[in-house]
């Protein structure tokens, strides 16, 4: 199969964005997290994207966020698991991602997916990684979320985008946990505060996401829709 006959194929599937990237683009992944630590004949990795719709940042509720992202995960989890078994079909042997399941690395400290999402999708040309660290591509902005595939098939590799953030600093300003303060995100403060239960409805929310909200790229140009009302 050609990368474009993948490419196709995966957006038949659901997907709003897809790249390739070449393992050699992953040379500075964790040690135990690269896609070789996962799988040992990779050659290739696949990255797509859903797209998030934006009227969930103009609500006064967090239920609609928190639905979206809940939804948009096993929705990413089936299209990387159908994707394989079609390449599978193709004689190649495929191995899907899981988006939202992380494990603790303790050499870091940190949970982390098996394979990064977001570097994943940076390697394969769907964008770049702002320092909220969140991806932000040019078509939907940072309003996506993300699967990848791992597959043992030289694929040629899809051109990397340039970086847009400016590093203006309002993200980091944003966050009322001054999660943003170090290069990298201090994940425990972010998730402590973000995620979790909501005492008053009883049901466990996404209560933040204003660093998402207030950087200048938030949305692409396809998903610019809050921009025009
Ligand atoms: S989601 Fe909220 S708490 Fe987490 S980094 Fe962004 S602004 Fe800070
Ligand atoms: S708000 Fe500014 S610093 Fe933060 S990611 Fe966006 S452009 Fe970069």
């Amino acid at each position: 199969m050609t990368k474009e006959q993948i490419k196709e194929l995966a957006y038949s599937l659901g997907a709003d964005l897809c790249g390739i990237a070449s393992i050699e683009r992953f040379l500075e992944a964790p040690k135990g997290y690269h896609p070789l630590d996962v799988f040992p004949q990779c050659k290739s990795v696949i990255s797509f994207a859903c797209r998030f719709p934006v009227g969930a940042l103009k609500c006064n509720t967090s239920a609609v966020y928190t639905r979206i992202r809940n939804s948009l995960t096993p929705k990413l989890d089936a299209i990387a698991l159908d994707l394989c078994i079609r390449l599978e079909q193709e004689d190649i042997l495929a191995v899907p991602i899981p988006t939202n399941e992380s494990e603790w690395d303790g050499s870091t400290n940190r949970w982390r997916s098996i394979i990064s999402q977001k570097h994943a999708a940076q390697a394969a040309g769907l964008g770049t990684i702002g320092r909220h660290s969140l991806l932000i591509t040019p078509e939907f902005g940072s309003m996506v979320w993300l699967g990848a595939v791992l597959v043992d098939v030289e694929l040629e590799p899809d051109s990397l985008k340039e970086p847009v953030c400016t590093n203006c600093n309002l993200c980091v300003e944003a966050c009322p946990v001054n999660a943003l303060e170090k290069p990298e995100i201090n994940q425990g403060a972010c998730w402590d505060y973000a995620f979790g239960e909501d005492k008053e409805k009883q049901d466990w929310r996404i209560s933040c996401h204003k660093c998402r909200d207030i950087c200048p790229y938030n949305l692409g140009s396809k998903n610019n829709l809050l921009e025009r009302r």
